[in-house]
């Protein structure tokens, strides 16, 4: 079947700090504007490898916001749920980096334009023959922005698409009540989960292992979860034909990292894509493995997508034969 895939939530445009441990109390250079957003980046690789993607999303009538739709539209997205508001100012994100893999941010999410994302936005008739709806947690960031997912999500549920859910948490995130109390919903229907390593604890009963943790939720209904593990690569778990734990690690290849975000929201296009296209979970999981390591080493978080050909030249010169 013909698979079309639909994602919604935050556009916005990112501003990196030029130096490691910049703050943002002290007057600094940044470089950018860069397009980001999560579900942005999401959507962006979806469409690099040449698959078809609705993004429904919010921008001001701003520059910024001009930037995120033209590349969004110049890499294949399906734009038209996309709305340019003259009330709100796009979206924005700093980010620096700091030791130790750390990344502070300084979001303007909820009070920008994204904010503006709401129930009346999803067009049942652009929804009309997208088979999979593809939910980031940071696109879960007030009521207005949940009803919308709720309603994409009965949409599809109800002509038997599929879910897939990055929880894509952010510790400057923590205090929003919406998203914590959404997760429990869109888990209940998700079927492919691609958490990051560091956000299994948040799925988990008590100090159970990661092992544990996983055949609770494919018992409980989810068919495949990936967990994202940074420059360590991946771990994929399902249940095999007798219903027992079957896990796959990949190793993340060796490349030179200049800027880990987006990361993981290539490698879930990827990985969600190939699985819908029909690749076994093996090859999907391996080119999502590359998708991800192209995406770190590109300045900026969606600069890095990358298409179909790029990742298997990439993997016929990182393989060992
Ligand atoms: P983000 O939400 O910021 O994009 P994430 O935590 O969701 O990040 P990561 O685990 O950082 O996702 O990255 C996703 C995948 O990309 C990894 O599982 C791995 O396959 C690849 N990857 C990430 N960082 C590296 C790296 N430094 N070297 C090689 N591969 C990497
Ligand atoms: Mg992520």
């Amino acid at each position: 079947m013909e698979f079309k895939i639909c994602t919604l939530g935050e556009l916005l445009v990112e501003f990196l700090a030029k130096e490691h441990n910049q703050r943002f109390d002290k007057t600094g250079e940044f470089i950018g504007p860069y397009p980001s957003g999560a579900p942005a980046i999401f959507a962006d690789q979806v469409a690099k490898l040449g698959f078809r993607v609705v993004f429904f999303s919010c921008v001001g009538k701003d520059s910024f916001g001009k930037m995120c739709i033209n590349r969004l539209k110049q890499d294949g997205v399906i734009i038209d749920g996309i709305i340019s508001r003259s009330r709100a100012n796009t979206g924005s994100a700093f980010v620096s980096y700091q030791d130790y893999n750390e990344r502070d941010f300084i979001f303007n999410i909820p009070n920008s334009a994204c904010g503006l994302l709401s129930f009346n936005h999803i067009d049942e008739k652009l929804l009309k023959d997208c088979t999979h709806l593809h939910v980031m947690g940071s696109s879960l960031y007030s009521f207005r922005a949940i009803d919308a997912m709720r309603k994409a999500l009965d949409i599809i549920k109800n002509k038997g698409g599929t879910i897939s859910f990055d929880p894509n948490l952010r510790k400057e995130m923590f205090n929003i009540q919406e998203m914590e109390q959404s997760f429990g919903y869109i888990m209940e229907y998700t079927d492919i989960f691609l958490p990051s390593e560091n956000e299994v604890c948040y799925f988990a009963q008590n100090d159970e292992s990661e092992q544990q943790t996983m055949s609770t939720l494919l018992n409980n209904g989810i068919k495949h979860i990936v967990v994202k593990g940074g420059a360590k690569g991946a771990n994929y778990y399902g249940l095999d034909e007798k219903n027992c734990l079957k896990m796959i690690h990949v190793d993340g290849f060796n490349v030179d990292v200049v800027d880990p975000t987006g990361a993981g929201d290539c490698f879930s296009a990827t990985f969600v894509s190939l699985l819908l296209a029909g690749y076994c979970i093996e090859t999907a999981l391996k080119f999502a493995n590359v998708s991800g390591a192209l995406a770190v080493t590109k300045r900026g978080p969606m600069e890095g997508t990358s298409s179909l050909v790029e990742i298997q030249q990439f993997l016929s010169q990182h393989t060992m034969v």
